[in-house]
């Protein structure tokens, strides 16, 4: 962990500085990012956010949406390795490892500028020269609230940064009611009212603007694609491209959908398979003592938090189900005798 002494004085002249986050950024991941950037040109550096991949549209009332520079390989790569190697700063929010922003992982790790990585997820990989990573953080977005905060800049929080960060805070804890919500992050939340930020606006603009064929997508995915395991304590659903297609499914369109089957009563353990084409994308979430993050880890070339973590599958759906549900039984046990009340480590 790196003290805020080193970043102040990193940030102590005017900087070119970039930002980027995980691919298919979500409310923490765009929120940090966008909070920390409306920050920093305040301070008067010269900011460009990067996302490695497109972000769904619930997302695009955030202020400095609309300068952000979402990276395509075939659009904009020389432009993006421009800004990549121009910048005196690169900061590195709400992931663990460089194969999380997939071409751009390999640009950010040849540049030249200092790399300050700022994340809550588990076992970072070393290569930043600053390290603000906290795996108790709840969100990123609270982790930016602190630095800013320390750097001694509270007041340069506005409406707009505040509700930024408020919406990493919010998803990220579930609407605050995940293990991770602490009192520090009620604490901060009270700051960021006192910011000014309309907290129901905030989560209107991220629950409650689906479409309406995101919504018959999902009484499809609830009525035909929900498998309950009762023997493992196990819920999962797999959704295949014609699926998607079928649904015309955007972005985001099945983001929270595996919460669904977590919401089960006696259910600990839930995962989604979703056939991306390129490659089967899988969410796990679970509640009490079983860890996905080092499931995924072990099985699926992932990672995450305890209990909520993503992989990644390269056989085709039917086969990473079948190897997804070959795996249960060597769990069995610990999702089957694991007390709720053994939550978070
Ligand atoms: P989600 O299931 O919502 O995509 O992700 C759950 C959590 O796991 C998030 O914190 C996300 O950053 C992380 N995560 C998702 N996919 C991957 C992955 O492929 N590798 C790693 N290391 N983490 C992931
Ligand atoms: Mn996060």
């Amino acid at each position: 962990m790196s003290t805020i002494a080193e970043l102040k004085e990193l940030l102590a002249q005017p900087r070119q500085i970039f930002i980027t986050t995980h691919h298919k950024p979500d409310a923490d991941a765009l929120g940090s990012s966008l909070g920390l950037a409306g920050y920093l040109r305040k301070k008067g550096h010269h900011v460009t956010v990067v996302t490695p991949s497109d972000y769904p549209d619930f997302l695009a009332w955030m202020p400095g949406n609309e300068g952000v520079v979402v990276y395509d390989p075939r659009r904009n790569d020389a432009q993006v390795r421009a800004i990549i190697n121009e910048a005196e700063v690169l900061f590195c929010l709400d992931f663990s490892c460089l194969n999380r922003i997939s071409e751009l992982g390999e640009y950010v790790r040849a540049a030249a500028g200092t790399k300050v990585l700022v994340d809550h997820h588990q076992e970072p990989e070393d290569f930043a020269q600053l390290d603000f990573s906290n795996p108790k953080a709840a969100a990123t977005a609270e982790l930016i609230f602190e630095i800013i905060r320390d750097l001694g800049d509270q007041d340069l929080i506005d409406t707009g940064i505040g509700e930024c960060l408020y919406a990493g805070i919010m998803t990220d804890t579930g609407s605050f009611r995940h293990p991770s919500t602490s009192r520090n992050v009620h604490l901060i939340i009270a700051e960021l009212l006192s910011a000014g930020i309309n907290l129901s606006d905030v989560h209107r603009r991220i629950y409650d603007s689906h479409s309406e064929e995101r919504l018959r997508f999902l009484g499809f995915v609830l009525k035909d694609k929900l498998t309950v395991l009762r023997e493992y304590n196990t819920a999962y659903i797999a959704i295949t491209a014609d699926e998607l297609r079928q649904y015309h499914s955007k972005t985001g369109d099945t983001e929270g959908l595996v919460n669904f089957a977590l919401s089960i009563e006696g259910i600990v353990f839930a995962a989604i398979l979703i056939d991306r084409k390129q490659a089967i994308k899988i969410s796990f979430r679970s509640v009490g003592g079983f860890s996905v993050s080092e499931f995924s880890r072990r099985h699926f070339s992932g990672g995450g938090h305890h209990n909520a973590a993503g992989g990644i599958s390269h056989e085709p759906l039917d086969k990473t189900v079948t190897r997804f549900l070959e795996l249960l039984p060597e769990y069995q046990s610990q999702l089957v005798a694991a007390p709720l009340a053994a939550a978070h480590p």
